[in-house]
């Protein structure tokens, strides 16, 4: 496993570091970034096979899919993020010779919930990447570590802004293989941040090892010597954060959970369990490397959304640019906390909410803080899953028409 040293990034704008600007390739932002003038149709289209077809269910949502499950490792790897599929399927892929590398994240040995982009060759070292972190690293920049190398079959495991970067690259990579391996993500910010974040929740913020932020409406903490604490996000001490804690990109990128990866894995559609969404043929042939170490189901689904989409607007609405803090006195917060996980949206219509919350708050804040770039940046999907909650394009932010040719079914 190797962990380089690369170019400084260069100055942009609204910009995550997937890499590429500290690469040779550096101008190719202007066409790669998904912050300037990202073509989802076209994008799916290319990678899929065809575009998302609002007529099949949850494409609207999520994105081209053939598959999608309830998943769960059995048993789960130790240290893993949930139960451990991300990093197992980069093993597999090692284990199998279907790849020379892995292109992922490991903990900063300095800080473990800093991320640290890691060229890996050996399954066995995939282990060392399990788990979150959160912040940016210029996960793309080994691109160029792994073509000095000679690796032309190539894995990587990314979220969303990483990967649109790479698909929108990979052409002109010349590799023999790529298999891209999707998390969803949201609500990302620097390390730094999130260090403050951690010392709001906990007196002994060093000891904290895990934190997730559950379907069940709870954030879960795990901490070095074995304790384990829920807390429920209404708890959460948001109102004590800095108004900017989460940055501009992170509060309006539109690819909640990664439409342009082979296989998106992540949890907020699994009911407790892990959620896949096998996109394309690439996919299949990941998930079938699993074997018998993965059980699947049925994704379930319950509860209604709409209303805590719409509190969440009113609310994001009334922060002005601030976090969504919500109008609730204080006794109250432990019973609705108590409720939320009971009656509240679960399973695939928690995915479907949490997708619809950050589709108005991407053109909520864009339209307050950029208001030029919205026409490029949100695309015609985000506007209609917005509509059902009044928000509709003015002329001016209309999108662009789409380069995708005519959808055909795969
Ligand atoms: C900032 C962030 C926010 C997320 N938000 C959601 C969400 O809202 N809903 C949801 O369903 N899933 C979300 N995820 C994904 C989720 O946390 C799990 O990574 C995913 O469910 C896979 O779990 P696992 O046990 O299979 O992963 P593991 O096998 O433990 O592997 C995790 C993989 O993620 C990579 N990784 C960790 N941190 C980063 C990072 N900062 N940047 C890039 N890659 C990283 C690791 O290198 C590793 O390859 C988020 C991930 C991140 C990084
Ligand atoms: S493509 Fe990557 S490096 Fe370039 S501006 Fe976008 S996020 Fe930043
Ligand atoms: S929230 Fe969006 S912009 Fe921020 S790191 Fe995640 S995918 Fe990238």
């Amino acid at each position: 496993m190797i962990a380089p040293d690369f170019a400084p990034a260069a100055p942009r704008a609204l910009c995550t570091d997937c890499g590429l600007s500290r690469t040779a390739d550096a101008k190719a932002c202007g066409t790669a970034c998904q912050f300037i003038k990202p073509d989802y149709p076209a994008m799916e289209a290319s990678v899929h096979g065809r575009a998302r077809d609002p007529a099949r269910p949850d494409e609207l949502h999520f994105g081209p899919f053939r598959q999608m499950l309830r998943a769960r490792l059995a048993p789960p790897r130790e240290g893993a993020q949930w139960t451990g599929i991300a990093t197992r399927l980069g093993e597999r892929l090692l284990e199998t010779g279907a790849v020379d590398a892995v292109l992922t994240m490991a903990p900063d040995p300095a800080d473990r919930w800093k991320p640290m982009p890691v060229l890996v060759t050996r399954a066995e070292d995939m282990a060392r990447c399990r788990g979150m972190r959160m912040g940016y690293a210029p996960l793309l920049a080994l691109l160029e570590t792994a073509a000095a190398q000679g690796h032309r079959r190539l894995a990587v495991i990314g979220i969303p802004c990483q990967v649109y970067a790479l698909r929108r690259i990979e052409a002109r990579l010349g590799l023999e293989r790529l298999y891209v391996i999707g998390t969803p993500c949201s609500d990302n910010t620097t390390t730094e941040r999130f260090h403050q974040f951690l010392a709001l929740l906990d007196a002994d913020p060093d000891s904290i090892t895990y934190l997730e932020f559950r379907a069940d409406f709870h954030v879960e903490l795990r901490f070095a010597d074995g304790r384990h604490r829920l807390i429920p996000f209404l708890q959460l001490p948001i109102s004590q954060l800095p108004p900017d804690f989460f940055p501009l990109t992170c509060r309006s990128c539109v690819d909640y959970t990664n439409v342009l990866a082979d296989i998106t894995v992540g949890y907020m559609g699994g009911q407790g369990e892990q959620w896949l969404l096998v996109r394309n043929a690439r996919g299949e042939e990941l998930l079938a490397l699993l074997g018998d170490e993965i059980r699947l189901s049925a994704p379930g689904s319950a509860g209604k959304r709409a209303g805590p989409v719409k509190g969440f607007l009113a609310n994001t609405e009334r922060a002005a640019g601030g976090l969504p803090l919500r109008r609730m006195p204080d006794w109250l917060r432990p019973i609705v906390g108590w409720l939320m996980p009971r009656i509240g949206p679960r399973g695939l219509e928690f995915a479907r909410a949490r997708v619809e919350m950050k589709a108005v708050e991407s053109i909520v804040h864009l339209r307050r803080e950029q208001p030029r770039k919205l026409r490029n940046m949100v695309p015609a999907h985000v506007w209609a899953l917005a509509a059902q909650y009044g928000l509709s394009p003015r002329p001016e932010e209309r999108p662009p028409a789409s380069a995708a040719p005519p959808s055909r079914r795969s």
